[in-house]
């Protein structure tokens, strides 16, 4: 069975999360468990925690059915020592907020270089991060999403994943996410049958398809190869419908979250409808 969902808005609290997947017909989402452009945020209540429970035990939501996002402003490969040393508590305290909330998995981006030092270097940096997190929180998993490669960004082959993923202790709590959209504009053809096949193959053979933990289904508003990160709706952009209904169909996406980020949400009710009827 496939999990269909989309990025919902939290606000009013992570409680609200659940409540706003469910009015669109989702059976997945995703959400900031805090303000995503702010470092700081106070600490969820006992309350929110309850009632964010209670909400998914109501709407029919199990962990493996929800993908939190952390924060943009976090760079896990920050090549300044401050830089890191903020980056790496915020994203513990992100790691440890999915846990007081019940759930087992927080999608990441990798980081950047911001061109100060070698990618290997900010690699590295990224693995002793997610390290760093993982001794400091329980059950957990850290989901890397590979990105566009827009300037100095890590993540776009599936090599720097494999890269970081090899430097991590504990690979039960290690994952990727996949999104369709950074993977077309990092010049991955995945508009074709041979091209999207091809794709996963190359997944399953330098990172593993058991590391995927969810999918981030985008269309892309530029062209193969871009190396730019804009998100389209399903089947208005580059990549077309073909590979959405390719990818819910595919039992080895299954009872994972797949998750729209696609820019207007007065379409997401019938994206998700969409995705659930070819999905069947
Ligand atoms: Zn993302
Ligand atoms: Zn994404």
């Amino acid at each position: 069975m496939s999990f269909i969902g989309v990025h919902v808005s939290a606000s009013g609290g992570v409680e609200n999360a659940p409540l706003n997947a469910y009015a669109l017909g989702a059976t997945a989402f995703a959400f900031f468990t805090k303000n995503q452009r702010q470092w700081k945020a106070a600490a969820l209540t006992d309350r929110q925690i309850a009632l964010f429970k209670e909400n998914n035990e109501r709407c029919g939501y199990a962990p493996c059915q929800i993908l939190p996002h952390d924060s943009y402003l976090i760079n896990l490969g920050h090549p300044a020592a401050d830089g890191l040393e903020r980056s790496r508590a915020a994203f513990v305290d992100e790691m440890w907020r999915c846990e007081q909330l019940g759930l087992d998995r927080l999608n990441f981006h990798p980081g950047s270089t911001l061109g100060e030092i070698p990618v290997d270097d900010s690699l590295f940096r990224v693995a002793i991060s997610i390290n760093l997190a993982l001794e400091r929180t329980r059950g957990v998993c850290a989901v890397i999403e590979n990105t566009a490669g827009q300037g100095t960004n890590l993540g776009h082959a599936f090599e720097q994943i494999a890269y970081i993923i090899d430097k991590v202790e504990d690979k039960s709590r290690v994952g990727v996410c996949i999104d369709t959209c950074h993977a077309f504009a990092a010049g991955h053809d995945i508009s074709t049958p041979e091209g999207f096949a091809g794709f996963f193959k190359y997944f399953d053979a330098v990172v593993g398809l058991g590391y995927l933990r969810g999918i981030h289904l985008n269309d892309a508003k530029k062209k193969l190869g871009s190396r730019v990160d804009r998100h389209e709706s399903i089947g208005k952009g580059e990549i077309g419908l073909n590979p959405f209904k390719w990818i819910v169909k595919d039992a080895r996406f299954s009872n994972i979250p797949l998750i729209l980020e696609t820019p207007d949400p007065s379409a997401w009710p019938d994206e998700i409808r969409l995705l659930k009827g070819l999905a069947g």
